[in-house]
């Protein structure tokens, strides 16, 4: 058997950037014999194998042909007389379509090293288009290297857009989107992804309110890039990214991405409370009210959060009033209910005795 570092780790490596995990193809083997070196296989039916040491994955080299509708519609094709060319002829992008054999050669029959140097991501072969997340992965890549000056490459563009056109989108499961879309949040430019999502219409099935209005659109990216820029958590991210949309449309869509709950509940406060973060003063009730609707009392980490994400948005939180709330927030979480207690207050008198008192720590700050 021949042993291949494949995909990612030859890119990166190529591109002298750090590798992060080490995929392996193996070519004329047998799951037998993978097994009898101490190897582990993955699923029942899927023909990768972790090492019994390094515990990174070895597959068998494979091709895979559609066979139906979306993400299971494949079928798997597995043999010693598969070859490498072969293996790598299914995957997505020229540049994860290189293998080295372990004295360092390059094998690369699909030109990825090529398109390395001009900074071109492009489909392997037309079967791309069989797998719709392909789409999310090729926006990602181009996330992720955009800084570099990666671009996709305008045939590729031009499948991707037919993709689109062609409804292939709306076959992906939510889980998978959402995978690609979180780890997109986190690629060194995310405002990237949804450029290129824009630009061949699959941002029409996953977004929607985003495509239907450029300004949505504009504030979104230009939230997303600040909270990016500043390195902030997914939830910001998300939250910046969805700030535009009405609570209704909050919950819709994070519901069917099937996000976290973490990522909808602080979606939902910011565009709750967006209106606050935007006035150009605040009243010591106001303020106390949306630490009450944000739950600033018992939360106050995901508070932090949501001042942060409301200072990304356009016109939104300065950095003055930002460092007041989260001084205001404190002073008033320092409100001794003990001590109303042991004043005599209790049930309803106690929530207003706390109330009051809160309000007039507030007071001190925004006058
Ligand atoms: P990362 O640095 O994010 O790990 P990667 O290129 O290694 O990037 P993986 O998701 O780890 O990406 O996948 C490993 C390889 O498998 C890819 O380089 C690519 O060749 C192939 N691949 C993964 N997903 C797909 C897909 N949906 N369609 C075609 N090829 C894919
Ligand atoms: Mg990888």
């Amino acid at each position: 058997m021949q042993i291949y570092l494949v995909g990612g780790a030859v890119r990166d490596k190529l591109l002298d950037i750090p590798v992060k995990d080490r995929d392996w193809v193996v070519v004329g083997a047998t799951p037998r014999e993978m097994l009898a070196q101490g190897f582990k296989q993955v699923g029942a039916d899927f023909p990768v194998f972790l090492h019994p040491q390094s515990h990174e994955e070895y597959a068998l080299a494979r091709t895979e042909r559609k066979s139906g509708q979306g993400y299971h519609g494949f079928s798997v094709y597995s043999a010693p007389d598969v070859s490498l060319e072969d293996d790598l002829r299914r995957r997505d992008l020229t540049i994860n379509a290189m293998a080295m054999s372990e004295d360092g050669t390059l094998v690369d029959p699909f030109h990825g090293r090529e398109d390395l140097e001009n900074r071109q991501l492009r489909h392997v072969s037309e079967a791309f288009a069989e797998d719709p997340l392909r789409i999310l992965r090729a926006a990602r890549f181009a996330a992720r290297f955009h800084h570099l000056g990666f671009r996709v490459a305008e045939d590729t563009m031009a499948l991707m857009k037919q993709m689109a056109a062609d409804g292939e989108v709306r076959h992906l499961v939510p889980e998978r989107v959402w995978q690609e879309i979180q780890r997109a949040l986190h690629e060194v430019t995310p405002v990237t992804f949804f450029d290129v999502l824009r630009e061949c219409g699959a941002i029409q099935d996953l977004i929607p309110e985003l495509a239907d209005n450029d300004e949505c659109f504009r504030n979104a990216m230009s939230a997303l890039a600040s909270a990016a820029g500043q390195e902030l958590a997914t939830e910001c991210r998300c939250a910046a990214l969805l700030h535009g949309l009405s609570t209704e449309q909050v919950n819709a869509r994070t519901a069917a991405l099937k996000a976290p709950n973490d990522c909808r509940d602080l979606s939902r406060l910011v565009v709750e409370l967006a209106p606050l973060a935007q006035a150009p003063s605040l009243s010591a009730e106001q303020v106390l009210e949306g630490f009450n609707q944000a739950d600033a009392w018992r939360r106050p980490g995901r508070f932090t959060l949501l001042l942060q994400t409301l200072a990304c948005l356009p016109e939104g939180l300065d950095p003055g009033t930002h460092q007041r709330l989260r001084d205001t927030l404190e002073a008033a979480r320092s409100v001794n209910v003990r001590s109303l207690m042991s004043q005599g207050f209790k049930g309803k008198a106690l929530g207003e005795a706390i109330g009051l008192e809160r309000l007039r720590v507030v007071s001190r700050y925004f006058p």
